[in-house]
C-alpha cells in the first residue's frame, strides 16, 4: 500500500470541503493500492470552514488531518504548509472547489507508479467561463514571462499536480519567502508529465482572486523568476544618455552656424525634462521592488503561523 497525501488550501469554503471530501473519497476507495492522507489548509477563514474541517476530523480522525493559520497568508503559503505537513509517498495539490478534475488521480497515480515521471501536472486548454479580459491578460503574461525568465511557465498550468517525494522535498528546500509556486515547481526540474483538460467551473463559492489580485500576483512572479526588469531598467537609462549627447552636439553646432536671436523652444524643454525624470522615477521604482523583496527575505519572517494543527 502506497501513501497519497492529498493536500487541500481552503480559505472561506465552508460549502465545498464537504462536497469535495465526498468525491474524492469515492475516487481513493477504487484505486486499490492506495491510503490516502487528507491535509486541509485553512487559510485563515472567515467563515465556517474550520467547522466543517473539525467535523470530517472527527469522523476520520486516521485520515483527516488539518493546519488552520492565524490568519490569511495566501495560497501559496498554504501549499508550502501542507507539503510540509505531508507524510506520504506520493503527493497531490488540490483546490477544494472541484475545479481540479479528481477523476484525473488514478491516471496521475499511474504515472508516478511505473517511475516513468516524478510529477504530473495539469494543464487547462480553455479559460471558458473565465471574463475575457482576464484570458487576454493571463496569456500575455505567460507570453511575457516566458521570454524574459529562464524558468519555464506553462501556459495554463494549474497548482493540481501529483509529485513523488522526493520532488516534494527538492520544494521544501526553496524556503524563500516570495513563493511563486508555478515557477519553484519548474525551477526545481524533474521529469514533469502534463495531462490537459478543458476548464471546469467551480461547484460553490466565489473565487477569491479579484484582477488587481492576480495583476500584482504576476508582478511578483516575474520579479521572482526574472532580473530583466533591472536591466531595463539600466538600459533606459543608457538610452536617455546617448539621445542626451546627441541633442547636446546638434545644439551646439546650430548655436555656431545659426546664432538664436530670441528664446524659443522651451516647450519642448520642459516635456524633456518631465520624460527624463518620469523615467528615472519608473526605474527607481523597479529598482526598489527588488529591494523590498530583500528586505522582507532578509527579515527571514516565517511563511505561515499556525493556529491549530492535528
Ligand atoms: N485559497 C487559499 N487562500 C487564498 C485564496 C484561495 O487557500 O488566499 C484557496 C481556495 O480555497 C481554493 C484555491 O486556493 O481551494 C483556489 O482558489 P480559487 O478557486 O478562489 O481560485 P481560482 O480557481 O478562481 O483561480
Ligand atoms: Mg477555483
Amino acid at each position: 500500500m502506497k501513501k497519497l497525501s492529498i493536500i487541500v488550501p481552503c480559505f472561506n469554503e465552508e460549502e465545498t470541503i464537504p462536497i469535495f471530501f465526498e468525491t474524492i473519497d469515492k475516487i481513493i476507495n477504487s484505486m486499490n493500492d492506495v491510503v490516502a492522507e487528507y491535509l486541509f489548509i485553512d487559510d485563515g477563514s472567515s467563515d465556517r470552514t474550520i467547522n466543517e474541517i473539525h467535523k470530517l476530523n472527527m469522523e476520520h480522525p486516521a485520515e483527516v488531518h488539518f493546519v488552520s493559520f492565524s490568519r490569511n497568508f495566501g495560497k501559496e503559503s498554504a501549499l508550502y504548509a501542507g507539503l510540509k505537513e505531508a507524510s506520504g509517498d506520493y503527493i497531490v495539490v488540490m483546490d477544494v472547489d472541484l475545479q481540479d478534475p479528481p477523476e484525473l488521480l488514478p491516471k496521475m497515480y499511474e504515472y508516478l507508479k511505473n517511475e516513468e515521471f516524478d510529477c504530473v501536472g495539469t494543464r487547462r486548454t480553455n479559460r471558458e467561463g473565465e471574463p475575457p479580459i482576464r484570458s487576454f491578460f493571463a496569456n500575455q503574461f505567460y507570453k511575457l514571462i516566458n521570454s524574459i525568465s529562464s524558468t519555464n511557465i506553462v501556459n495554463g498550468a494549474r497548482d493540481y499536480r501529483m509529485m513523488t517525494r522526493q520532488m516534494v522535498n527538492a520544494i521544501l528546500s526553496v524556503t524563500e519567502y516570495n513563493r511563486f509556486s508555478k515557477g519553484i515547481f519548474s525551477w526545481v526540474g524533474f521529469k514533469t508529465k502534463f495531462i490537459e483538460y478543458h476548464n471546469i467551473e467551480r461547484v460553490a463559492g466565489n473565487t477569491s482572486w479579484s484582477f488587481w489580485k492576480l495583476f500584482k500576483y504576476s508582478l511578483d512572479g516575474i520579479m521572482d523568476f526574472s532580473e530583466v526588469p533591472l536591466s531595463i531598467a539600466s538600459w533606459t537609462g543608457v538610452l536617455s544618455f546617448i539621445s542626451a549627447v546627441i541633442g547636446l552636439i546638434f545644439i551646439v553646432i546650430r548655436a555656431i552656424m545659426v546664432p538664436a536671436s530670441s528664446v524659443s523652444g522651451w516647450a519642448s524643454l520642459t516635456c524633456i525634462v518631465l520624460l527624463i525624470g518620469g523615467l528615472q522615477l519608473l526605474c527607481l521604482g523597479i529598482v526598489g521592488k527588488y529591494i523590498g523583496k530583500i528586505y522582507l527575505q532578509s527579515k527571514n519572517r516565517p511563511i505561515y503561523i499556525v493556529k491549530e494543527k492535528k
